[in-house]
């Protein structure tokens, strides 16, 4: 099965793709992880998109579409995956849609996650995850068992990310809006996309794409 995550920054898609993960035998490919792993290893990617990332703007296509087109390809997405903020422009769209037929793939469902924009700002600035594992938080809505402990893995050190700001989510917002969003009638024209309430809590919405997926 393969299957695209859509929707605004904050609206859910790692969280809910990570739990998929677990449960469906799928890979979660985040663009997002791999350009802050990027960042992080001082790669010159990495140095190329540091600073479009802080202001909330989007990276090149040709670099993200160059991407997505290795990682695919590789053993471990032969059985599917779900894409987490890729696609995020027609371009891109478009090329995955080459890549997957030159693979004799297909996408199977691509989900749309509604938030309202209000709501989107308080999940980006509540963000933060286990440095250790990964693991994703907030701090009023999915806060660790133990204060300070994660979860999954016990550690003890957590971080934020540097554009989980007040400043640039305006910018990622506007990015959505104006680059992101003509996605969805590109989906709904070729007849995989489906929404859920990105708005309920985080089981709901797990049984929400359940069901789409469970249908498709
Ligand atoms: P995205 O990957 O779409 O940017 P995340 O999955 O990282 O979004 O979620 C953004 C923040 O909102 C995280 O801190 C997460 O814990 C929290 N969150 C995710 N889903 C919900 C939900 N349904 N209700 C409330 N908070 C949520
Ligand atoms: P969120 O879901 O919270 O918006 P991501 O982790 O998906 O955050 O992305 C973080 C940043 O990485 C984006 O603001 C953008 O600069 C860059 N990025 C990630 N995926 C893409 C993509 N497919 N195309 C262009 N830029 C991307
Ligand atoms: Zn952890």
């Amino acid at each position: 099965m393969n299957l695209i995550l859509l929707g605004p920054p904050g609206a859910g898609k790692g969280t809910q793709a990570r739990r998929l993960q677990d449960g469906h035998g799928l890979i979660q490919l985040s663009t997002g992880d791999m350009l802050r792993a990027a960042v992080a290893s001082g790669s010159d990617i990495g140095n190329q998109v540091k600073a479009i990332m802080e202001r909330g703007e989007l990276v090149s296509d040709d670099v993200m579409i160059a991407m997505i087109k290795d990682r695919i390809q590789e053993a471990d997405c032969a059985d599917g995956f779900i894409l987490d903020g890729f696609p995020r422009t027609t371009a891109q769209a478009e090329a995955l849609d080459e890549m997957l037929a030159d693979m004799g793939r297909a996408l199977d469902n691509v989900v749309e996650m509604r938030v309202d924009d209000l709501a989107l700002v308080g999940r980006i600035t509540g963000r933060y995850s286990c440095a250790k594992c990964g693991a994703g938080y907030h701090d009023d809505f999915q806060k660790p068992a133990t204060e300070g402990v994660c979860d999954s893995c016990g550690s003890t050190e957590f971080s934020r990310r540097k554009d989980d700001n007040a400043e640039t989510v305006t910018s990622r917002l506007e990015a959505y809006h104006a680059q992101t969003a003509p996605l969805l009638p590109y989906y709904d024209g070729k007849g995989v996309l489906a929404g859920v309430d990105g708005m309920a809590e985080i089981d709901e919405v797990t049984l929400q794409i359940e069901a789409v997926l469970g249908a498709g």
